[in-house]
């Protein structure tokens, strides 16, 4: 009983709300898809990568001379395992997942943090 003639309205209602939901998939993209990690250190990037390539067991060496920092990845996201710093807060700090999240090394001039990927260079930090 439903009229053939408004098939057409349905059809292009779906078709508008499919093209919709993929632009807005685009648009926010998936989360670990468009990661990155960046170490900073004396505002100089000495690391960049995916964050989607710092899987579980990889562990990353950020030191520098007598400054020892390695960074590791677990399921609760990527956190300093290692570090001599006097102080040790960034062995504290919560584990970085997500765009915005950050560790710093204050006494090792070390910033490490994720960032949406579309978003390129990092911000000049000073201390
Ligand atoms: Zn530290």
């Amino acid at each position: 009983m439903t009229g053939k003639k408004y098939d057409w309205l349905l059809y292009s209602i779906l078709a508008a709300s499919f093209a919709l939901s993929c632009a807005l998939v685009f648009a926010t993209r998936p989360k670990d898809g468009g990661l990155t990690f960046e170490a900073v250190r004396g505002g100089t990037v000495i690391e960049r990568r995916r964050a989607a390539e710092l899987t579980d067991g990889v562990a990353l060496d950020l030191s520098s001379g007598a400054m020892t920092n390695i960074v590791a990845s677990d399921p609760t996201g990527i956190r300093m395992v290692l570090a001599n710093c006097p102080g040790g807060d960034c062995l504290r700090a919560r584990p970085m997942k997500n765009a915005g999240d950050m560790i710093v090394c204050i006494p090792h001039k070390l910033i490490m943090r994720i960032v949406s990927s579309s978003v390129g260079a990092i911000d000049v930090m000073s201390y």
